[in-house]
């Protein structure tokens, strides 16, 4: 099948009808484009296991607050489509602005509590945004299987409990985070980075990983792993710290003893630029 690019919405359900009445599943991948190596493999798992494999660009003014970079954010749609093409997605849905809010559009879905934690402190409105155009992508698209990277946990874990809530037929998958060689996050904000930033960012995975290993010694006081966490990045780099939170993983309850399957998370500002990374262990 040659990739679709699809700018309709009767276009995009037409096209999903007729795979699902030829018993494939739809697997979906939502993107904001500036398409990297991390939206490269939940795309190749999404085209493995399922019959028809759709990805969607939009960046999605909503989850943008108003000092935000929702102007500068980068688009470039010519590359984008080859590299979807490249990776064999079956369709790209690429609505404008106006197809997903139109004139006089008044309907929010939100996630209460999960979302006013974490990246939702100091990005009011964040979470909210990504819940409603999800619903809307949901109900387009009609996924049977939803990929998500670790990369957005709070979003991920987010978005699993609004499917719970609001019964959608779809199985969330949370794939890795797919890191560049020095262990940075790929993100698409990276390239927003200066060169002395990019050198110290990695310090943020640096420090993650300096607290699996205090945990893997025996340390399960949340207090003193996040101390250290903390000085590493104070210590090694110009950034400044937004939180740096142990909690678990699925509920996003905070935890002061290092129990379960726990997720240490954390959000750096290196000038206007907001890095965030994570890892999810499992303590016995
Ligand atoms: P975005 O285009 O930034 O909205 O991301 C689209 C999807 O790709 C989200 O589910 C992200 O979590 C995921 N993603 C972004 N960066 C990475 C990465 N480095 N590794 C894995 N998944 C990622």
């Amino acid at each position: 099948m040659t990739m679709r690019v699809v700018k309709s919405i009767k276009t995009m359900r037409a096209l999903i009808k007729k795979a699902k009445a030829q018993n494939k599943t739809v697997g979906f991948v939502p993107t904001m484009g500036a398409l990297h190596e991390g939206h490269r493999s939940l795309v190749c798992k999404c085209r493995r296991e399922n019959g028809l494999s759709v990805m969607s660009i939009f960046v999605n003014p909503k989850q943008f607050g108003p000092r935000e970079d929702f102007a500068k954010y980068p688009r470039d749609q010519k590359r984008d489509e080859l590299f979807a093409k490249n990776e064999n997605v079956d369709i790209i849905f690429y609505p404008s602005e106006r197809l997903i809010y139109p004139n006089g559009y008044l309907t929010y879905v939100q996630v209460e509590q999960y979302s006013s934690r974490m990246c939702g402190v100091t990005r009011p409105g964040h979470f909210r945004g990504v819940t409603t155009v999800m619903v809307k992508l949901l109900n387009i698209i009609t996924p049977d299987v939803l990929y998500l990277g670790q990369k957005d946990a709070q979003q991920a874990v987010i978005l699993n409990k609004m499917v719970e809530d609001l019964n959608f037929p779809v199985t969330i998958k949370m794939c890795p985070i797919i890191r560049d060689r020095d262990g940075l996050a790929m993100s698409s904000r990276n390239t927003y980075l200066t060169s002395r930033q990019r050198q110290e960012a990695p310090m943020l995975f640096q420090s993650l990983k300096k607290a699996k290993r205090m945990i893997r010694n025996g340390e399960h006081n949340a207090k003193k792993i996040m101390r250290v966490i903390r000085s590493s990045i104070v210590n090694n780099t110009c950034g400044k710290i937004v939180y740096v939170v142990c909690m678990h993983a699925s509920t996003l309850a905070s935890m002061k003893y290092i129990r379960g399957k726990v997720m240490i998370a954390l959000s750096v500002k290196f000038g206007h630029t907001r890095l965030i990374d994570n890892i999810i262990i499992n303590v016995k």
